[in-house]
């Protein structure tokens, strides 16, 4: 058994007390923060890296997916959303929107976002602190108060009167005593994580020559000298041509578990290094070929989510499913990546994985609630609807969830945790903590049809 250490009881120095504290400033947290203070909330923004974006940036990760229905150019999600992109062109850093929702997803550059970040968020008056990691939450009779906050300043604490949890991982709501849940549940393994690499360095290639090079680290992945999921290195996800931005690491493991992620740093940094070399070695034109960048924090899909009085799950996804209290809409299916880890030719964990004797989906014959590949997706050119539900804990009073650690199964996460998804539900969760903090009631007794009636003013899309 571990050793343990009690640590003593000490008064900590309030910082600050605002209206609405979010922790974590990604695709959840940022627009949640925008959206209270254009509402007139005092919010205090928490991040610990030196910039805001969370894994759009810290990631690496492109481009951004669910702004249009499934398989349709008919945007599903405007509002911040559609101002980042638009403030982010207006760098050069994304295409127009318009153009945006004819491609896949909205391809754009890192730091546009981190600086079109920058800009709204002290534009809308919110109190930004930078550095500075969650550690813990401040509870009183079931009521979140407050977060404590660990940074060069010391230990501190900040109060509120309705905290947004938006670390991705529900620290906060974790650390208040809410009940939460990870992954499948009968094994816990979430869906592996992963690292963008940006490679320098490259040669300008038509189509056909792509393909060769897909085709040969295709070939190396087959022979096992390469493990990646998938050999698309000449993927483009962001505005600059003169550098690839593949999304092919895999690793799998407890991403709230600091030794998985630090395994997960040094296997991915070894894999990109080994590709660094296959291609300067093996494939011509790539000899001055050379890593520009690996995402500086690994990638998670999915960790500890909360139990919310909704869970959204991968039938809600399958059906297009519609909610009374709706406050974003989600396209993107339910896209597991193996949380075994297993690589190619593994891609997704389907019916139809090639690799069924490795994994204990099949052996502990688990493999009914499996789903077929052709059954991931909602319907053409519809969408399902995130209900409010999702992002109030159960147990725990004045707390909200926005982005990827809302409520919602194995199966409904893995379609409502890509970004364009993160950030409708961020604005919702940040005005819904502003109509809260104004009417003096706990989330839990927001209005929804005032709630959406407000959204809709906003332009967001419900
Ligand atoms: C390999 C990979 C590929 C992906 N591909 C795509 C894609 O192509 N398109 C797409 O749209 N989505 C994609 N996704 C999914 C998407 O990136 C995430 O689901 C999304 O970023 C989740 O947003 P979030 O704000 O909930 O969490 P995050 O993006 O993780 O942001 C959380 C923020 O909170 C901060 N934080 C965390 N804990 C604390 C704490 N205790 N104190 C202070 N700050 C804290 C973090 O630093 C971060 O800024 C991919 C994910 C991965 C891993």
């Amino acid at each position: 058994m571990a050793q343990k250490i009690t640590e003593p009881a000490r008064e900590l120095p309030v910082v600050t007390e605002a209206d609405v504290v979010v922790a974590g400033g990604g695709p959840g947290g940022l627009p949640a923060a925008i959206a209270a203070a254009r509402h007139g909330a005092r919010v205090v923004l928490i991040e610990r890296y030196g910039f805001l974006g969370g894994l759009a940036t810290a990631g690496l990760v492109a481009p951004i997916l669910g702004h249009t229905a499934s398989h349709s150019t008919t945007p599903i999600v405007e509002g911040l959303l559609k101002e980042v992109t638009e403030r982010m062109h207006a760098l050069g850093g994304a295409p127009t929107w318009e153009e945006a929702c004819q491609e896949w997803g909205i391809r754009f550059d890192a730091e546009a976002f981190k600086y079109v970040a920058d800009e709204m968020v002290q534009e809308a008056g919110v109190d930004l602190l930078l550095h500075t990691f969650v550690a813990d939450a401040i509870v009183e009779d079931g009521r979140i108060k407050g977060v404590i906050i660990e940074s060069k300043s010391g230990r501190q604490a900040v109060l509120g009167r309705v905290v947004i949890d938006a670390t991705g991982d529900a620290d906060v709501a974790f650390r208040a005593g809410a009940p939460t849940k990870q992954g499948r549940p009968f094994d816990g393994r979430v869906q592996s994580m992963g690292s963008f690499i940006h490679l320098g360095g490259v040669p300008n290639l038509n189509e056909a020559e792509r393909s060769a090079i897909v085709e040969k680290i295709r070939q190396a992945m087959e022979e096992g000298r390469l493990q990646f999921y998938n050999p698309n290195l000449a993927s483009i996800n962001t505005m600059q041509r003169d550098f690839f931005s593949p999304n092919m690491t895999r690793w799998a493991g407890d991403p709230t578990n600091v030794r998985d992620l630090t395994q997960a740093e040094l296997g991915i940094r070894r894999e990109a290094w080994k590709l660094l070399q296959f291609l300067r070695e093996e494939v011509p034109g790539f000899e001055g070929a050379y890593l520009r960048l690996i995402s500086p924090q690994i990638g998670v899909r999915e960790s500890r989510q909360i139990v919310g009085e909704y869970t959204l799950t991968g039938q809600d996804v399958q059906e297009g499913r519609k909610f009374g209290d709706a406050i974003a809409r989600g396209s993107w299916w339910i896209d597991i990546h193996c949380p075994m880890g297993l690589t190619y030719p593994v891609h997704l964990c389907v019916v139809e994985c090639p690799r069924q004797e490795r994994c204990p989906f099949w052996a502990a014959e688990h493999d009914k609630s499996m789903i077929a590949q052709d059954d991931l997706y909602p319907p053409d050119d519809d969408w399902y609807e995130i209900p409010y539900r999702c992002l109030v804990p159960r147990e725990v009073d004045n707390l909200l969830v926005a982005g990827r650690c809302i409520s919602a199964t194995h199966e409904g996460m893995a379609g409502a945790r890509v970004m364009g998804t993160c950030m409708a539900i961020g604005q919702a969760a940040g005005t819904a903590a502003a109509l809260a903090v104004h009417g003096g009631i706990t989330p839990r007794d927001v209005d929804v049809d005032e709630l959406r009636r407000t959204l809709q003013a906003d332009g967001a899309l419900v």
